[in-house]
């Protein structure tokens, strides 16, 4: 559906005259809003609170001051200044699309939604959200925040991960969007429901668009938006094999490019306690002791992952690697490589062990 020219829409006027009073202008990403700024902002806040992405994106952002200067860096180096803000598929698509664009755009971005989706990791909303605040165009966005507010201020029932209800989302969305102050106005709605119309207790009462909200009217905000049909998720299992040569270092592998911790360094693996010896060959190591101990559970989006941490201690020097996958670490400086949050926490107990 083409955007309306809604100038006069109410929703729209009272959001940005609400933005101007008491909104927030002083993100970091809110100032000097180039597309790759924003891009950058857009794909760290997904699924991550403003607060723990605003020290992330300083550090990028220093580190990589523009596309170019992010496209140049190694993936490693990427990988360890994300580390800690989980989704490390973001960080790997923002290194490919960094990449895209400096090769085949110049180190420009594109400033249409439909060339902006078609890079790696950047949906319509994030591409929407770039043409509004960066190149000021007409166009609208969905962000988790924003079908929040959207879902409850038009009692849209269903969950927004159904293509029906996200279809009737966006064409609200289109709606309200304005042909002026665009970027403000996006900025405004993404503010309104982070810092108002929050997942539990919205404050409805301090709310610009409270009295037309049906959701509010009705006393139902707590049903709005529809919840997906839960499901099990499944539970899987692994050992972590911390394998300790004579000079106190460990050994670390580095994680096929795609899937789970993808690109990341962890320690070698086993099914089970049957397999430690031929997992340690496997790594070019032969077992002296091993001590196994508390299980310990990260949960990832779709799956539990229970692992268990066991303890190694060699036969004879260990310092061999079998290729530039594996190496040798101090615990206490593994140097500049992206390691995902279980394992940096195992590292740092190991200091003390
Ligand atoms: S009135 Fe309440 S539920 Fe409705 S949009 Fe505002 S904060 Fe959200």
């Amino acid at each position: 559906m083409p955007l309306t020219t809604p100038t006069e829409d109410a929703f729209a006027k009272r959001l940005l005259h609400w933005f101007d009073q008491h909104g927030r202008k002083d993100l970091p990403w809110q100032h000097d809003t180039t597309a790759y700024r924003v891009w950058l902002s857009e794909i760290m806040l997904q699924q991550t609170q403003v607060s723990t992405v605003i020290p992330y994106y300083q550090r990028m952002t220093n580190a990589y001051p523009n596309v170019q200067a992010l496209a140049a860096a190694p993936l490693d180096e990427v990988l360890h200044h994300w580390t800690g803000l989980g989704y490390y598929a973001r960080a790997r698509n923002l290194h490919k699309t960094a990449q895209t664009i400096s090769t085949e755009h110049d180190g420009i971005f594109p400033d249409s939604v439909e060339q902006l989706q078609a890079l790696p990791g950047i949906g319509r909303s994030t591409a929407g959200a770039i043409c509004a605040i960066a190149h000021h165009r007409h166009c609208a966005i969905l962000d988790g925040n924003v079908k929040r507010v959207l879902a409850r201020h038009s009692a849209i029932a269903g969950w927004p991960g159904k293509t029906a209800v996200a279809k009737q989302l966006w064409d609200i969305a289109e709606s309200h969007t304005p042909a002026q102050r665009t970027g403000d106005y996006t900025q405004a709605i993404m503010d309104l429901g982070a810092t108002v119309c929050t997942r539990s207790k919205p404050a409805c009462t301090q709310c610009p668009v409270s009295t037309d909200c049906q959701a509010f009217i009705r006393e139902e905000t707590q049903h709005y938006p529809g919840k997906k049909a839960p499901k099990a998720i499944p539970v899987r299992q692994t050992l972590l094999l911390i394998i300790r040569n004579q000079h106190n270092k460990v050994l670390l592998q580095q994680r096929p490019p795609s899937g789970i911790w993808g690109g990341l360094w962890s320690f070698p693996e086993c099914p089970d306690e049957t397999e430690l010896s031929n997992s340690c060959e496997r790594v070019g190591v032969k077992i002296h002791s091993y001590q196994l101990t508390d299980t310990l559970r990260h949960t990832f989006s779709h799956f539990h992952l229970d692992y268990t941490p066991v303890h190694i201690r060699t036969h004879g020097p260990a310092t061999r690697v079998a290729d530039s996958s594996q190496r040798w670490v101090n615990p206490a400086a593994h140097g500049e490589i992206g390691l995902p949050a279980p394992i940096l926490a195992l590292l740092k107990a190991l200091r003390s062990f």
